[in-house]
């Protein structure tokens, strides 16, 4: 593996583990310069990136590197490099100088501040807009908020980042406080619920792990894909499940793909994951980009010319959370230099930050996951050993997609594959491309699935 390979995969792990502004801001302008004798020298733009990566990442960047090279690396070090952002070249005319990245106090995303309840207090439906691609699971998650236990039981929001999953499953929340002070309710992410039950067993505290879950009028789980492949706490949704159903409990739960796409899913827990309603949430069209950036130029008491809404509406296309990351950058910016925001600038400011292509949203598990549909296979298949050719080629499209798409490591790319190995990788790369001049079938799956994928 080179160097170059090694801090793409590391990148490709980080990119998973940490908010997307974050990584685009701290991690934008870094490569690995050199790495001997344990020793990795990460090469930085400033000393400002250098002091942040140091004080949060380290150690994570640290545990990356000894997973993929086999406890290789010691020491990190880091050289200020001063490249200069590469956006940014053309653009001087536009900026009077490079962006700085020391000059601007581009704030690490702040952590959400909780309620008492444990939810984030702007995510209600007041601050929901509604658009094409997301009336459905609102309405959903209304009628739920209304009629805990009676509407749908569970209800399952699924969709990509950024979508507002979150944003409404805790909406359910605070209406139904709002409704009913008394109303006991769990808000939970899926890795809370497994590691509480993972301490309830080790310290033997089951019962009162059980009351409290069984014990709850509303249960919020986030993010509940990734309970796959981890049994015991299966089992124990799977119970709880029956219990608050019993009850006309209510239930919402949200995750990254439907129910049937969850690898390592119990049959049991799946069937009743898909007894109530299950809505997708889908990307923002324009219309709904514009006012949603309206109303976080309101909520922030901020205004934009209309030009400048519409452009980063029509640049910043894929999901919300990229949405208001470029607007905080906007608003930035002109902050601090006490300009009012244009069009030059603001494009000159997102294509820095590389905000815009859409390419850049897409992780290697949509990919996997969006070939697994489109064959109609479940991912588990996809990812499993057999090479049963109605699945070794849908496994080869998806590693040539994640080589041409996102340009993923072949050592990675046999890791997104169940943990095959790169030669294999490299082998189905080659294979695909070399076939996609002659086999026209192929090439028409191969350009429907792009489409999915940038739809
Ligand atoms: P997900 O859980 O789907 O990854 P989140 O619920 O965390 O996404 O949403 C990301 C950010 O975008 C949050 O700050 C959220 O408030 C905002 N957001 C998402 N959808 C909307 C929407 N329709 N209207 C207003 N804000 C939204
Ligand atoms: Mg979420």
């Amino acid at each position: 593996m080179t160097n170059n390979e090694l801090w793409q995969a590391v990148l490709g792990e980080l990119e998973l583990t940490i908010s997307k502004p974050s990584f685009t801001t701290w991690f934008k302008y870094t490569r690995i310069v050199s790495f001997e004798n344990g020793v990795v020298v990460i090469g930085v733009p400033n000393n400002f990136t250098q002091g942040w990566l140091e004080k949060k990442h380290q150690g994570l960047i640290l545990k990356i590197l000894n997973t993929l090279t086999g406890r290789g690396v010691a020491t990190i070090a880091y050289r200020v490099e001063n490249a200069q952002p590469v956006g940014l070249r053309s653009q001087e005319n536009v900026l009077e100088k490079p962006l700085n990245l020391d000059e601007i106090k581009l704030k690490d995303e702040p952590k959400p501040q909780m309620d008492k309840y444990g939810l984030n207090p702007k995510y209600t439906f007041a601050n929901f807009i509604v658009g094409k691609g997301s009336e459905l699971a609102h309405a959903a998650a209304q009628a739920v908020a209304v009629k805990p236990g009676v509407a749908y039981n569970p209800l399952f929001i699924y969709g990509g980042v950024g979508l507002g999953k979150t944003h409404l499953l805790q909406a359910v929340g605070h209406e139904c406080i709002k409704n009913n002070k008394n109303f006991k309710f769990l808000s939970v992410t899926c890795e809370k619920f497994t590691s509480d039950f993972v301490h309830a067993v080790r310290t033997q505290q089951l019962k009162d792990f059980k009351d409290r879950y069984r014990g709850a009028d509303l249960l919020l789980i986030d993010d509940v894909q990734f309970i796959g492949g981890k049994e015991g706490s299966q089992e124990e949704l799977f119970h709880t499940f029956n219990e608050l159903h019993q009850f006309n409990k209510q239930m919402v739960l949200t995750s990254d793909r439907q129910p049937k796409e969850i690898p390592s899913l119990e049959a049991r827990l799946l069937s009743r994951l898909q007894w109530g309603m299950i809505v997708d949430i889908g990307s923002p069209d324009f219309e709904t980009r514009v006012a949603i950036l309206g109303s976080k130029c309101k909520e922030k008491g901020v205004q934009l010319e209309e030009a400048v809404i519409n452009y980063v509406a029509t640049t910043v296309q894929s999901n919300v959370r990229e949405l208001e990351g470029a607007l905080n950058k906007l608003i930035a910016y002109s902050q601090f230099k006490n300009i009012q925001m244009n069009v030059a600038t603001a494009k000159a400011l997102l294509q820095t930050m590389e905000v815009a292509p859409q390419k850049k949203n897409i992780l290697p598990k949509h990919v996997v996951s969006i070939v697994a549909n489109y064959f109609d296979l479940r991912i588990d298949e996809l990812l499993g050993e057999s090479r049963e050719k109605r699945l070794a080629v849908p496994r080869q499209i998806s590693m040539f997609l994640l080589r041409d798409l996102l340009k993923v490591s072949f050592p990675s790319i046999g890791n997104e594959l169940g943990g095959r190995d790169h030669t294999t990788a490299i082998h189905a790369c080659d294979k695909i491309k070399k076939e996609l001049d002659i086999n026209f079938q192929l090439k028409q799956d191969v350009d429907n699935i792009r489409q999915r994928l940038y739809l």
